[in-house]
Order: structure tokens, then sequence, then C-alpha cells
């Protein structure tokens, strides 16, 4: 490959249980016909092709791909694919709390979940659903079960929840979490975006009393998340400039979507079909080559944010 992309993101299912409200455009979006989504046996076949081409970290995505039925045996398999060093899985937490015991004996342990309130309420506006007690619970019972390392992602927005900056940093000094402050992209409508985009500047300078933090050091497969741990505090905090600060140079990843498409870049509207080729009998070989392709045109990506695009049918 011509540079180091070893990250994949795999989107499972462009479903989701909640109705962010930064994620879901307000007309919802167009749901695929199931059989446009990849079925598990061709995600498994892709997933060996990634890993031949250099990637070693999938990460389980979607929409919400907890209400895929057949996650869990789907995650099992994709730890038995030699070569793979990390299986990840990103959800909103709903199901989490029931899920999590058959996770973890499919020999899950990363885990990222999505949380942008403390507040029941508010979270209930931010994503249309009252699950917040399910998420709380989902997050314990993760924790309980030893799930390590579990990051949190939230999403700063201005007027919305940057009032809850504090009371993320001291769940990362009370608890081991690696709590994510996250730059809203506009990917919903500009309107939005505009009324409610905090730089990740403004987030670190309200949190300045903090002090600088110690930085940790990106593991190999690391995206672009600046991490730092700070005096007395049992987990980490990390600052996610996607929208400020783009590093692309930095960049590790691809992602591929429920539909099968093969994304080189989330800020470009490029998309590569696998599923056609894969269905009508590619070799691997051929295969892999569609992922060198989407290496070659990251190399060329450019800052082109497509506004309207929505996060979950692209898989965040
Ligand atoms: N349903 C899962 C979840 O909630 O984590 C996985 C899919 S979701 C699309 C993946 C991530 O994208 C979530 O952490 C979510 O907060 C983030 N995301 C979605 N829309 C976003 C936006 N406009 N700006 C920044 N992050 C966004």
């Amino acid at each position: 490959m011509i540079r180091k992309i070893n990250y994949l993101r795999l989107s499972i299912t462009d479903r989701c249980n909640l109705r962010c409200f930064y994620c879901i455009p307000g007309g919802g979006w167009e749901k695929l016909p199931c059989q446009e989504i990849l079925r598990y046996e061709e995600m498994l076949r892709l997933a060996r092709v990634a890993v031949a081409q250099g990637i070693r970290k999938i990460r389980v995505t979607g929409g919400e791909p907890l209400v895929r039925r057949g996650v869990v045996e789907f995650i099992q398999s994709l730890h038995q694919v030699r070569g793979l060093q990390e299986v990840c899985l990103t959800t909103n937490g709903v199901l989490l709390a029931e899920m999590a015991p058959a996770l973890h004996a499919a020999g899950l342990r990363h885990l990222n979940l999505s949380l942008d309130t403390m507040k029941r309420q508010r979270y209930q506006e931010l994503t249309g659903s009252d699950n917040f007690l399910e998420v709380v619970a989902g997050l314990e019972k993760a924790a309980s079960l030893g799930f390590n390392p579990i990051k949190i992602n939230c999403v700063v927005l201005k007027d919305l929840n940057d009032d809850e900056l504090w009371d993320f940093v001291r769940l990362a000094r009370e608890r081991p979490f690696q709590v994510r402050f996250i730059e809203f992209m506009p990917a919903v409508s500009q309107g939005k975006w505009a009324r409610h985009f905090l730089p990740m500047a403004e987030v670190r300078r309200r949190l300045a009393s903090l002090g600088a933090g110690e930085p940790v050091a990106p593991e190999s497969v690391a995206g672009p998340a600046r991490i730092f741990r700070f005096p007395g505090f049992r987990g980490e905090l990390g600052f996610i400039s996607s929208v400020s600060e783009h590093q692309c140079p930095a960049c590790n990843r691809l992602r591929l979507t429920a539909a099968g498409s093969l994304r080189p870049c989330l800020f470009g509207a490029a998309e590569l079909d696998v599923k056609g080729p894969l269905r009508q009998g590619a070799t691997d070989q051929a295969l892999g080559e569609i992922f060198q392709e989407a290496v070659r045109r990251k190399e060329a990506a450019r800052d082109t944010f497509l506004p309207g695009r929505a996060m979950v049918s692209i898989g965040g």
C-alpha cells in the first residue's frame, strides 16, 4: 500500500434506534433494501481481503450495529480473521446492557460508546429517545465485565451540551474511561452546524485550568484524536478537531459502507463499489485492487465535506 492505511471502519447496517439531531437529516434518510446491505459472509470475506492489504484494525459501526441480528456471531468471526490485531465496536449503548456479556464472550474488548449528555431530559431532546438510563446501565455493565478500553464519544454542541464539559471531565477523572470531545461536523445541515459548532480550541480554552496534560503516544492504529493524561485522573481526555484542523496526512482509515462501497475519505464524496464486483465473482486479488485504488484516491482527497450526507449512512 502507498501509505500506512491500517484501520477500516465497517458499517454493518444503516438502521438506527436513535434519531440524533446531528446525525440524522430532518426528513429521515433513505434506508437500503435488505438485499443491498452486505451479508455477514460478504463482510468477512472483505475483512480478509482488507487484512491482506494491510488493515490491522476493524471498527464495527453503523447505523447502530447492535440492532442488526447476528452481530455477536459476526464479531466472534471477525476475531478469527488471521492478521487482524484489533476489533472494536462503536455503539450508542441502548442495547449494550443486555448484549455486553455475549459481546464479551465473543472476544470483544474495545468499545466506543456515544454519549453527549449526562442529563436524561437532554438526552431525549438530542436523540429523540428516552434511553439515557439504558445507556448508563450499558456502560456500567461493560465496565464491570472488563471491557478495556472504553472510550466515550461526546460531540460538543454549542448551546446544547457545552455546559457539561466539566461533567465529562469529572467522568474521566473518576472512572477509567477515555472521554473524547469531538467537533460537530456539518453532515446534516449547514444551518444547524453554524448554530451549534464549537471549535475544539474553544473547548480546550474553557478547560484550560486543567493544565496541559501529558500527551499519550498514539498507538500505531490510532486515529487523529489527541489524547492526554492528567494528574489524579483514572481515565484520559481526548480532543478530536475533525473540522477545524484536518489531519489528512495522519489519517489511516478507510470506510466500508453497509451498501458495500469503500469511502476513501469522510470529507469527500468519492466511493468505490466493492459489492458489485464481489457479487459478480471477483477474485480476492481483484477486490484487493479496489482497496488499493481507495488508498490512491485517499492520497488525492481534499477537504470537500458534502453537507446533507448523513453520518448514519456512512458510519461516522
Ligand atoms: N450508532 C453508533 C453510535 O452512536 O456510536 C455508531 C454510528 S455513529 C454514526 C458513529 C459516531 O458518529 C458517533 O460517535 C456519533 O456521535 C458520530 N457522529 C454522527 N454525526 C456526527 C456529526 N455530525 N459530527 C460529529 N460526530 C458525529
